[in-house]
């Protein structure tokens, strides 16, 4: 049973945060409880809107204290709703987003609350990039923590791969710092075991002359789609590491850039990201624009952040989402019928399939080197089904989990952490493979009561 907080307990707590305190009644409650899957509806007893190190020190010593449970939230978009808990504290770091860049060491300081877009903004203005995700709006926490796999993957790696040290605060509230050389245990515990290690106050990344790119989208009809994924799988494996492309099955959104004739049809396509010189630009795309003529071709010069928030339109917060993933080494032909057949039934509009390219910088990385390891896949796949609608919920996720069980079998076994929903401790133990013991062992040693469970958990080591 959880336990019962009285009126003077919390009111001390609030007056030992600078930040707001948030509390079941108050006008605010519904707004600040919300995440950005509307499927989730959790009802936490407090939440605490840190707005510096000391406020996230006092809220996880008095979630200890008072044994509650406790969920950490960065940018609210983890689609199982991991930033929320019911009846417990939520630490809401949403109030720390703040970025520094040091163009001279090319580094990016980001505040344990940032949005991507915060970074991409900031770091542009230098002409500097740090490899992140795909949507703008999802929060560098949870999205670091658990690995980070986006347009820059094959290029330099996951975001993980270029974070040089992060600040926390641990279980029994001390404020570390882990890097390389101090607390070489916890940078490596948090370079893909996501929250379960503290709560990370601020971030530093390693960033990328990386200003313009030759990227964008190029789609072609669904009854291509079995030449075009064949045709995809034999590049992606030898193609230069300049160059990233996922694989998509998608509806085409009703409205521009998209011409007319394709708005509402079902298609096939890969998104680009080319960052290799821009004169060579041309030359590299002249193979994959001759296999087969697209029926749309968006690709071209791009900024940075113009890229990162390209797809942010077509998926604001509120919506249902519901996602299941695998990652893939092989991609067979017989794989790629079951893909065709679940592709083209995409249920709305927003529903979609991803494999996004792990190989390239990413797998240059041993998968005992940080606890991410599934560095020897080729692909992350996720099967996402979103749409606006409560009444579409069932719909949405009855179709992610038919595709997924016709497809898992084709698998390497886990999943990417971040493309999980709540699936149980088997799958995070197939996740994290022969690193969870490692994990286990770290978790005993920074929090050893499994004070941050609300995540993919890892549970301490007996
Ligand atoms: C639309 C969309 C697009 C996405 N695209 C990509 C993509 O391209 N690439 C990719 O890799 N992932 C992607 N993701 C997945 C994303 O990485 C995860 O959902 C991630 O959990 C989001 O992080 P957050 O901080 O926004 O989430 P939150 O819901 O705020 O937090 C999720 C969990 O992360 C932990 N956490 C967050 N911040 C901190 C912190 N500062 N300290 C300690 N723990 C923390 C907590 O355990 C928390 O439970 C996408 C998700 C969505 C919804």
């Amino acid at each position: 049973m959880l336990p019962v907080l009285n009126e003077a307990t919390v009111a001390t707590f609030k007056a030992g945060l600078r930040g707001e305190l948030i509390e079941p009644g108050d006008p605010r409650y519904d707004e600040a409880r919300r995440v950005y899957n509307a499927m989730i509806d959790r009802r936490p007893r407090l939440i605490a809107r840190c707005v510096d190190v000391a406020d996230v020190i006092t809220a996880v010593n008095f979630g200890r204290h008072n044994k509650l449970r406790v969920s950490i939230r960065g940018g609210g978009h983890n689609a199982a709703g991991l930033g929320v808990c019911d009846d417990g504290l939520v630490i809401d770091l949403s109030p720390m987003r703040y970025v520094r860049v040091d163009p001279k060491r090319r580094t990016v300081l980001a505040g344990g609350g940032s949005l991507w877009g915060d970074v991409d903004h900031a770091a542009h203005a230098f002409g500097l990039a740090v490899p992140a995700g795909i949507i703008s709006t999802t929060g560098v926490g949870g999205l670091t923590l658990g690995g980070g796999l986006g347009h820059l993957t094959r290029q330099c790696g996951l975001t993980i791969d270029n974070l040089l040290a992060v600040d926390m605060v641990l279980a029994d509230g001390r404020f570390v710092s882990a890097t390389a050389k101090e607390n070489a245990d916890l940078f490596w515990a948090v370079r893909g075991g996501g929250g379960n290690f503290g709560v990370v106050t601020s971030f530093l990344f390693k960033a990328h002359p990386i200003e313009t790119e030759y990227a964008g989208p190029m789609l072609w009809p669904l009854d291509e789609a079995a030449e075009i994924m064949r045709w995809y799988r034999g590049f992606i494996t030898k193609a230069p590491t300049t160059i990233n492309g996922f694989f998509a099955f998608l509806t085409v959104p009703p409205g521009p850039p998209f011409p007319e004739h394709l708005h509402h049809k079902k298609m096939c396509g890969i998104v680009w990201c080319y960052t290799g010189p821009a004169k060579k630009a041309e030359q590299m795309f002249k193979p994959i624009r001759g296999f087969k003529t697209p029926a749309l071709d968006l690709v071209g010069p791009i900024p940075h952040p113009v890229l990162q928030s390209m797809f942010d339109g077509l998926y604001p917060p509120g919506q249902q989402w519901y996602w299941k993933a695998d990652f893939v080494r092989e991609l067979s032909d017989e794989a790629i019928a079951l893909h065709i057949k679940h592709g083209s039934k995409l249920p709305t509009m927003q529903s979609t399939m991803h494999l996004y390219p792990v190989n390239g910088a990413a797998s240059r990385v041993k998968n005992n080197a940080t606890p991410w390891s599934y560095r020897d896949a080729v692909w992350a796949s996720v099967i996402v089904g979103v749409d606006p609608d409560p009444a579409n919920k069932e719909k949405i996720s009855a179709w992610a989990r038919d595709y997924w069980t016709a497809l898992h079998p084709y698998s390497a076994g886990g999943a990417y952490v971040n493309f999980m929903m709540e699936e149980g401790d088997d799958r995070i133990r197939a996740t994290y493979g022969k690193n969870y013991d490692r994990l286990a062992k770290i978790k005993k040693r920074y929090d050893p009561g499994n004070l941050f469970r609300v995540n993919q958990n890892i549970k301490p080591a007996k």
